[in-house]
């Protein structure tokens, strides 16, 4: 909010605004400037206060239809990569869940293998105490 240069009371609207544009120092640099012209209420002193600057820069229409379409390139891009990563996250996944998968049935196998030898066993006692009998048997 400008204050008042001679009793230093702030002014709070403008009388009057306008748009001041003003060649900056770099080439095709343009200082755009909101300007407005305040009355002090107090001691009706009128000036100008810059409320609002910006820097603009003219560029030929060719150039900015370059700068866009590099825009749209670069977001097309982008886009293809993300896909890409999105895929070979879900692609990771399947390879974990798989690898998972893998892991229970190389379990599960051990598991039936060691029922096998168990009941191997088992049978071979069988087998003992059958022919044991039977040694026996004979030997009366
Ligand atoms: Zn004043």
């Amino acid at each position: 909010m400008p204050a008042c240069p001679r009793c230093k009371r702030i002014v709070k609207t403008p009388i009057q605004t306008f748009t001041h544009l003003t060649e900056s120092d770099r080439k095709g640099a343009v200082l755009e400037q909101n300007v407005g012209y305040y009355e002090c209420s107090n001691c009706g002193e009128k000036f100008p206060y810059v409320y609002g600057r910006q820097k603009l820069k003219l560029i030929s229409v060719a150039e900015l239809e370059k700068l866009e379409k590099s825009l749209s390139d670069a977001k097309a891009e982008n886009k293809v990569l993300k896909d890409k990563l999105d895929d070979s996250e879900s692609g990771a996944a399947t390879l974990s869940s798989e690898v998972a998968e893998l892991q229970k049935t190389i379990a599960l196998m051990g598991q039936h293998r060691l029922e096998g030898l168990r009941m191997d066993v088992d049978a071979l006692k069988h087998e003992k105490i059958k022919l044991e009998r039977e040694i026996a048997r004979i030997a009366m």
